[in-house]
């Protein structure tokens, strides 16, 4: 069996990670990340099953779930995850300090930039707050699919020989026809 290969750079902040397909090498993701993610935060809800654009080879992209087997994470279910908090809390701390150095030495400039800095956490929040009805339907939606990809057995079988954990339960359908 192979496996794809990842390339992980860490910036200041963020991370970005790159995936090539293992016969060819062709960059077939990218993906940009607030610090270092954990393997959980990189989870993605879809197929495992990739194709690659370039040659054709058909592998297994382990960070994409299948909903109907792994289920969805807990930090999708909130209103507003735990590393969102963090970032905002981060911003208010900075800005409020900031807003107090900024009386203190009645600098204008340092004043409007906290209140900037305050308002981005503010936003930040509000925002991931009111996508939370959308996130939710998406994920709807998104299990249903992975309920009916899951329903065909071919397509359950391919999934298992490519080295996805695939339950006896989608795969006793195939010798039930
Ligand atoms: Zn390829």
């Amino acid at each position: 069996m192979r496996y794809l290969c990842i390339e992980g750079r860490e910036q200041f902040v963020s991370t970005t990670i790159k995936k090539y397909c293992p016969k060819c090498h062709y960059r077939y993701s990218r993906r940009w990340y607030y610090g270092y993610p954990s393997k959980k935060n990189q989870i993605e809800y879809g197929t495992p099953i990739q194709k690659c654009p370039s040659c054709g080879e058909v592998f297994i992209d382990r960070d994409y779930h299948e909903i109907a087997i792994d289920g969805i994470r807990k930090v999708d279910t909130k209103h507003i995850s735990g590393g969102t908090l963090f970032h905002s809390s981060l911003s208010f701390v900075f800005g409020t300090f900031l807003l107090i150095a900024s009386i203190y030495s009645g600098s204008i400039g340092y004043s409007l930039v906290s209140i900037g800095v305050i308002a981005l956490g503010a936003y930040e929040l509000w925002d991931e707050y009111r996508g939370y009805d959308e996130r939710q339907e998406w994920l709807q939606r998104e299990t249903q699919e992975s309920e009916r990809r899951m329903k065909n057995p071919h397509y359950a079988l391919q999934l298992k020989a490519l080295g996805y954990d695939v339950p006896d339960c989608y795969l006793r359908r195939v010798s039930d026809e």
